[in-house]
């Protein structure tokens, strides 16, 4: 028995990188993926084409997850073609770093309303079905920075601080009703927005991770998987560090 089979899971920004390994990861375990992200661009479609010939119902959905309106939309339009959701995956992130000194208001809005209020827009409009369905798990993507902090990243740290916050409190508002929230707050993970970083820079936080290496995003899919399964179903309000023991 798959861990996930017949489960639907909403991924978003799910085109490329850590969502992108969670929806294969998912669809290998069973599940049926809607997935949003900004447009349906070439990552888009190669995805959805990939879970879709791993025999599971797969769908990609041009969606902005910082926009309440949108969001609302589009899980109305999942609900239509999939009947159900099980897992929510608020995965969609993006960074702004500069020193607080020189950031803009509009650089801390834009990194606030994509990573932290997508997470309240999402679980605001999967509630009144998982509270139907009396059962979802809701996994939300923090971060080793919103956990510790990090020089040049205020504007990014305080949206992934944020979402445990978020996380904590859902649990507790939802535990009674089958619903459990957790996050997973990832390390240093190899994918485009890290790779955007000099040779010399990587190659000093490798050396500083007990591990000693950076996180593939299938390493952050495994445990969403972990999260996504009833092989959690005693674990609520957590999260779960996937950082080499950083
Ligand atoms: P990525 O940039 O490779 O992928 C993010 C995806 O989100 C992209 O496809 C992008 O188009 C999409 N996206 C951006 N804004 C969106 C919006 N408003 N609506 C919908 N989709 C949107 O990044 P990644 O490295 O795969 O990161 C995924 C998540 O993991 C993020 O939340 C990130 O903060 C978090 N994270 C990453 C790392 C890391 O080391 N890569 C570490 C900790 C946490």
């Amino acid at each position: 028995m798959k861990l996930l089979q017949d489960k639907t899971a909403i991924i978003t920004g799910a085109a490329r990188g850590i969502g992108k390994s969670i929806a294969l990861k998912f669809a290998e375990q069973g599940c049926n993926v809607a997935f949003t992200d900004l447009a349906i661009d070439d990552n888009a479609k190669e995805t959805e084409r990939a879970l879709l010939e791993m025999g599971v119902k797969a769908k990609a959905y041009a969606s902005d997850a910082s926009s309440y309106e949108d969001t609302h939309k589009v899980v109305d339009e999942i609900m239509k073609e999939f009947g159900q959701v099980d897992i929510l995956v608020n995965n969609a992130g993006i960074t702004k770093d500069t020193l607080l000194m020189r950031m803009s208001e509009e650089q801390w809005d834009l990194v606030i309303n994509v990573n932290l209020k997508s997470v309240f827009n999402f679980t605001k409009a999967v509630q009144r079905i998982m509270l139907k369905q009396r059962s979802g798990s809701i996994i939300n993507m923090s971060s080793v920075v919103g956990l510790n902090g990090n020089a040049g990243q205020t504007n990014y740290s305080a949206s992934k601080a944020g979402i445990i916050g978020f996380t904590k409190s859902v649990a507790k508002e939802f535990g009674s009703r089958g619903i459990r929230s957790n996050a997973i707050a990832p390390g240093f993970i190899i994918t485009e927005m890290t790779g955007k970083l000099p040779e010399d820079v990587r190659k000093q936080w490798e050396s500083q991770i007990p591990l000693r290496r950076g996180g593939t995003p299938d390493d952050v899919a495994d445990a969403c998987v972990f999260l996504g399964s009833e092989m959690s179903s005693y674990i609520t309000g957590q999260v779960l560090s996937v950082d080499g023991g950083m």
